[in-house]
């Protein structure tokens, strides 16, 4: 089923993964944090390559994984320009499109639940193997369509700000219920009728609406004017996001919490090595750096074969990938690559992209029995404000030896 809608529980969030069926090559809007192993796994399962992680807007009630998957896959992240996700890879406006084979998604600006949301429309390209297109069979419009069918090559994901039979709420963070009615019925009622409307979250187990249904039936809108519309939100009261606190500013570093986040290594003193959980502690490159050449630890790169050819490698380094392309499966030699490299006796210090797969590997390497170091900040460096990496934390920015092929 192309797109693939999946569905998080604890926040009724709906992820979505579309993809070319000829390259493989696939974008995931709103990646739930939670559920980075199913949609990791989903990715695999359908043989993509994972180009784009996207967000419809800054969540308040769950935790993206963009960040998370753009290290994991090698996908970049794109968030709406106006959201204050400044580590997003790019930065959407309106009327920008994205990418992947020879499809594309372009951005609908729909400010309102928040005032930098966006939707995103998908017009499937017509495939040499497709049926011509023509008028389309007459068909029965409604969230009870079954999902697989595909009675129309046009989707829209609406994020937060058109729901079936409802929409997002404007009370909070930059909401704003007149810029919510104009989205709505400016962009997205624009839309053919038979677009089909893939929502952020729905609370009733519904899956899809289409734009000629909601404008038709949507209980907020139809037969409403603006200012009807505005006193009706205005009034609704609803309680505040549970995660809200949490979640708004994780959201607005793509995922990344505090304790894998740059403020962590940034407050760790230089060479500091801090306990940590089910691994020896954190390393800075310059300590690892020491330790190593001195002959008192073994440096493990676990990054794929593919980063260590493509971005750099550190000559002298043990290679044991943690994980693996294609779809960064786990690496089923890691155990043995460690043991083999326990054989010298020494503690291990594990290097990654970033520091984030390394606390992963340095867990299972203790398990292994080794006394394994998280290198912090990894190879590249934790993304700055702009997202780009190099410039902060990390083994090249600390000027340790490394080498390009
Ligand atoms: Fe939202």
């Amino acid at each position: 089923m192309n797109p693939t809608q999946l569905f998080d529980p604890a926040s009724s969030t709906y992820t979505y993964i579309l993809f070319d069926e000829d390259s493989r090559e696939a974008v995931i809007i709103d990646p739930v944090d939670e559920q980075i192993e199913r949609d990791l796994a989903t990715l695999e399962r359908l043989n993509l390559r994972l180009l784009w992680a996207l967000e419809t807007h800054a969540h308040a009630d769950h935790i993206t994984s963009a960040a998370r998957l753009a290290e994991l896959t090698g996908a970049r992240t794109a968030a709406p320009a106006g959201c204050d996700i400044g580590t997003a890879a790019v930065q959407l406006k309106g009327g920008d499109t994205l990418r992947f084979g020879r499809e594309q998604l372009r951005v609908l600006p729909t400010p309102g639940h928040t005032s930098g949301s966006v939707s995103y429309y998908w017009q499937r390209a017509t495939h040499p193997h497709d049926a011509p297109p023509g008028e389309a069979a007459p068909v029965p419009l409604g969230h009870q369509m079954r999902p697989d069918q595909r009675h129309d090559d046009r989707h829209v994901f609406t994020g937060d700000t058109l729901l079936i039979q409802g929409c997002g709420r404007t009370d909070f963070q930059s909401g704003d219920a007149g810029a919510l009615f104009d989205s709505i019925t400016g962009q997205l009622f624009t839309l053919p009728d038979t677009t089909i409307v893939w929502p952020g979250h729905d609370y009733h187990e519904r899956t899809q609406s289409t734009i000629g249904v909601e404008k038709a039936t949507n209980p907020r809108l139809a037969g409403r004017s603006r200012s009807e519309f505005i006193a009706f939100m205005d009034a609704l009261a609803l309680p505040r996001p549970r995660r809200m606190d949490e979640a708004v500013p994780a959201n607005q570093r793509s995922g990344l919490r505090q304790d894998a986040s740059a403020e962590a290594v940034l407050a760790a003193p230089e060479g500091a090595v801090k306990p940590a959980d089910g691994y020896a502690g954190d390393i800075s490159p310059q300590t690892a750096h020491d330790w190593w050449q001195g002959g008192k630890a073994v440096l493990v790169d676990v990054r794929t074969d593919a980063e260590r050819e493509w971005v750099g490698f550190v000559p002298g380094a043990t290679a044991v990938a943690w994980k693996q392309w294609p779809g960064m499966a786990l690496n089923p030699d890691f155990d043995a690559g460690i043991v083999r490299a326990l054989a010298e006796g020494l503690p291990l210090l594990m290097l990654c992209r970033s520091g984030v797969r390394s606390m992963a590997a340095a867990r299972r390497a203790t398990e292994l029995g080794a006394s394994a170091y998280n290198v912090l900040g990894g190879f590249e460096g934790d993304p700055d404000e702009h997202a780009h990496r190099g410039h902060k934390n990390g083994w090249r920015h600390a000027g340790l030896p490394w080498r390009q092929n």
